[in-house]
């Protein structure tokens, strides 16, 4: 007995030797004792584990790898690996103290790996061989789960060797809980609630923007829709629950779900954002960047259908993280150029980008396993999901505010401009006004000589005998016929004759105008004058001033001097209701105009005369 004790002691001291000159060669698993109470325990920190490059080991090679040693304790007691190739190996034996629980359950807690074969190895060296993962078909699972999850019956006291074997496209991660059936079904309750948490928002969001895009028709609505939707797909996909419920009997759907909902969760965001950004009128540049994603992602989606999970799936992933970021560089930029609506755009993001972020790294190997790093994604997507329906919401107050603004200005603009055409309009009809004025007096006017026609004398004779009925008030009127025309026309040409014409009306407008007359001609060389208020005595003066006139100022034209004469028949009313219509006057005034070319012409003859 101290025999043994010594050779014990001498052994393990040369194996304590061993040990520190090749530290990692040859490490004894530590088995696992289930104390009473235990009621979950993650296996991570106790495994020991082995990576079969070729995944060609058997069961029987694997145990006896692990009883030479072979196996090592998992990398800082993480049970991340990321993408790798081939078969891992975990080992460990558990010794039950519990009489209470002789059945534990066993879980995978990443619900991506394609399959994970359980070995139990009982003393009497029966094998219990159980698969499960999501290659295997869902219904190979002890209890309908998320997870994969198998059933181990521990008979108290007795060591057990559990051998786990994983291969498997995906991430290599393999957090081993061991479970009671009452902590493992509080768990699921714990997760289950948490998992109804997100779902209910995710639905209630895509609920909400589903009937704001109805009514809308705001194509920003339709493409955070679609992103919100994929990602949820893709979420769903993660966490294990489109097996459980979508496909549960096409494990190759479980592969090409993964990266088919990433690319569809990025195409959506893309477009999201370069429509939420307005970068095709905001930044050209940009609009081109984020549909040359766009066009990746289709292209990766088609592809991921045929590529294998270990090419496009990591790349699906590392793109998201790129894409991302791409979108928060883009927001930065429209923020700059001072686009408020980025703002709550650029915050949704950020937490999107953390929590994937945590997740990616996970997946890689480079963050511990816990909480924040585990749900990462749920978290900061939830965070961003409820954001970006906030941002939606404030852009298109910002887009209906901007709108009321625009109205507003232009109706400013038009009152603005009603106001310039009333001026305008004002200022046009002033001048038409004027123009009328013209137009009218251009009418009355002769245009030879710029006297009035013929036409307004009638009236304005008629106006001014109509303004004397009954006042008694006299009234003259001149009829002046120019001597010998025919002979100026004869002799100096008709051209002549009309500047003749001219400076003769110019002449007898001089005398009568200041007298009150109005000149008018009455039709070839013939001129006539009214007189209002003007009585014979008085009108006579006037027909001799004019005659005088016409005679003293001599015309030059074409190097001739041209002496005019007229003569002038005058006749004037001055009692009641005498003889006074106008043509009764003019024939009167027209006969004293004959008399006076009868006697010789250039003299001034009266009617009264005739008589
Ligand atoms: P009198 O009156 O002294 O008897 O002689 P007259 O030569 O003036 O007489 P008449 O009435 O026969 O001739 C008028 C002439 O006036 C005839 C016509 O050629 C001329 N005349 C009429 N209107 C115009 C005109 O607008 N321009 C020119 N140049 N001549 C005109
Ligand atoms: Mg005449
Ligand atoms: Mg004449």
């Amino acid at each position: 007995m101290q025999g043994r004790h010594v050779r014990g002691w001498a052994v393990w001291g040369l194996l304590a030797l061993w040990l520190a000159c090749w530290p990692v060669r040859a490490e004894i698993v530590a088995p696992l004792v289930l104390e009473p109470g235990l009621e979950a325990q993650a296996l991570a920190p106790r495994l020991g584990y082995y990576h079969d490059l070729n995944a060609s080991d058997s069961v029987a090679q694997a145990f006896a790898r692990a009883h030479a040693g072979q196996f090592k304790p998992l990398p800082e007691g993480s049970p991340t690996f990321g993408f790798q190739d081939g078969a891992y190996w975990f080992y460990l034996p558990i010794v039950n103290r519990d009489p209470d629980e002789p059945r534990w359950l066993l879980a995978q807690e990443y619900p991506l790996s394609d399959f994970v074969d359980v070995y139990l190895r009982y003393p009497d060296g029966r094998l219990v061989h159980q698969r499960s993962g999501d290659h295997a078909p869902f219904a190979s699972r002890f209890i309908r789960y998320r997870f994969p999850n198998f059933r181990l019956d521990l008979p108290t006291g007795q060591p057990v060797e559990l051998l786990v074997r994983v291969r498997s496209e995906s991430s290599m991660q393999v957090p081993l809980v061991l479970y009671t059936p009452r902590a493992f079904a509080e768990l699921m309750r714990d997760a289950q609630f948490s998992t109804g948490l997100y779902y209910g928002i995710v639905i209630a969001l895509l609920f909400y923007n589903f009937v704001l895009w109805l009514m809308l028709r705001d194509a920003g609505y339709f493409w955070y829709l679609f992103h919100v939707a994929a990602f949820g797909l893709v979420l769903f996909t993660l966490n294990g629950y489109g097996f459980e419920y979508f496909w549960p009997d096409w494990p190759w759907l479980a592969d090409a779900a993964v990266p088919l909902s990433i690319c569809l969760a990025l195409i959506g965001m893309q477009q999201f954002a370069r429509n939420f950004l307005e970068l095709r009128q905001r930044w050209p540049l940009g609009n081109r960047i984020s549909l040359a994603f766009v066009a990746f992602f289709v292209l990766l989606g088609l592809a991921s259908l045929r590529l294998p999970y270990s090419v496009s799936t990591p790349l699906a992933s590392r793109m998201v993280l790129l894409g991302v970021v791409w979108i928060i560089i883009a927001t930065v930029v429209m923020l700059r150029r001072g686009y408020r609506p980025a703002r709550l755009f650029l915050l949704a993001w950020s937490l999107f980008l953390a929590g994937t972020a945590a997740f990616t790294l996970l997946a890689f190997g480079i963050l511990p396993r816990n909480f924040w790093t585990q749900n990462g994604v749920q978290i900061g997507s939830a965070l961003e999901m409820l954001l970006l329906s906030l941002a939606l919401g404030s852009r298109y107050a910002s887009l209906r505010n901007e709108n009321i603004r625009i109205v507003q200005q232009a109706n400013e603009q038009l009152e603005r401009n009603v106001v310039e055409r009333t001026r305008q309009l004002r200022t046009a009809m002033a001048q038409l006004g004027e123009a009328n004025v013209q137009l009218r007096e251009f009418s009355r006017r002769d245009p030879l000589t710029g006297v009035y026609n013929r036409r307004h004398f009638r009236e304005a004779f008629a106006q001014a005998l109509a303004e004397r009925q009954g006042s008694g008030r006299p009234i003259a009127l001149l009829l002046l016929d120019l001597d010998h025309f025919k002979q100026i026309n004869d002799g100096h040409g008709h051209l002549a004759g009309d500047d003749c014409l001219t400076h003769a009306a110019g002449l007898i407008r001089e005398v009568a105008e200041p007298r009150g007359g109005i000149v008018a001609r009455f039709g070839g060389e013939e001129f006539v004058v009214v007189l209002p208020d003007t009585g014979p005595q008085q009108a006579l003066q006037v027909a001799e001033a004019i005659r005088l006139r016409i005679h003293q100022a001599p015309i030059a034209c074409a190097g001739h001097q041209i002496r005019l004469s007229a003569s002038i028949g005058v006749h004037a009313v001055a009692g009641v209701g005498e003889g006074d219509t106008p043509e009764e006057i003019i024939r009167l005034a027209d006969a004293a105009l004959y008399r006076a070319k009868d006697e010789g012409r250039n003299c001034v003859r009266h009617a009264m005369h005739v008589a």
